[in-house]
């Protein structure tokens, strides 16, 4: 176990882990995207505290659950429909243009980063995204707006041409990870020299055992985070900062790339 230190020296010794590192692991969670308008689902005013989540079984087996899952995404497309990246996501972009990222694995639906600017083969959304529909027959995927235009207008959830169901391609409760993301998270997370996690209290599995991974591999392990983590009394948390990510993170990566 570390002892977390404050934002002041968090800055300068997670500057000095960046700037050393060559192959970074970074690993995000629902604490980055505060700071662009999107609640933390499992925080005090979060929505799991007062709406009951469809599981994946309820959603292939029951029409009503399908048009209760839509709602549901419907009115979070709604209320974050103005969320733009902020510093956190743009130092990531800054850290992959230095040549420095191996790969940053989310566990935001938000696809903020993918808006910022990470690249396609640097980025696993491992729950996956809001940003896509997939048909969950065939596995098309396509863009959300006319699928949500059709729920809007009829009230009834859209469907493939295939037939298929069609739902926002991210991972529902009681749904499986996609093999080929973690597949391409455990090999970058053992390549990786440097694994730092923001913004994540690094609960939920098997999605928090990536940067665990490349820590038990050998890397060094950074977490930033307002309040306790899962990982805090691991013995492979080589820095631990608790405090506001977006005070700490975008400043660290300018001292590193300075
Ligand atoms: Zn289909």
């Amino acid at each position: 176990m570390t002892a977390a230190v404050d934002q002041v020296e968090g800055v300068a010794r997670l500057a000095a882990i960046l700037g050393a590192a060559q192959r970074l692991l970074i690993f995000t969670g629902a604490g980055i995207s505060t700071a662009s308008g999107i609640p933390d689902y499992r925080g005090p005013k979060g929505v799991w505290n007062t709406r009951r989540p469809v599981f994946y079984d309820e959603f292939m087996s029951s029409h009503e659950s399908r048009v209760e899952y839509w709602r549901q995404k419907a009115e979070d497309r709604e209320a974050f429909r103005s969320a733009r990246p902020n510093a956190v996501h743009e130092a990531v972009v800054d850290l992959e243009r230095a040549g420095r990222l191996e790969l940053l694995v989310t566990q935001n639906v938000d696809g903020l980063h993918r808006v910022a600017g990470t690249s396609e083969e640097r980025l696993v959304e491992i729950h996956g995204t809001n940003g896509r529909v997939e048909c969950q027959s065939c596995l098309a995927r396509s863009d959300p707006s006319k699928p949500f235009e059709v729920f809007a207008a009829t009230g009834q959830p859209p469907v493939c041409e295939c037939g298929g169901f069609l739902k926002p391609a991210t991972i529902s409760f009681g749904q499986s990870l996609r093999m080929d993301d973690l597949s391409r998270s455990c090999e970058a997370a053992n390549r990786a020299d440097a694994a730092v996690a923001l913004g994540s209290t690094l609960l939920v599995t098997p999605a928090a055992d990536i940067p665990l991974e490349a820590a038990r591999t050998g890397s060094c392990y950074a977490i930033v985070n307002r309040g306790p983590t899962e990982h805090d009394e691991s013995p492979f948390v080589t820095l631990r900062i608790d405090g506001d990510v977006g005070a700490v993170f975008p400043q660290a990566v300018e001292q590193a790339l300075a």
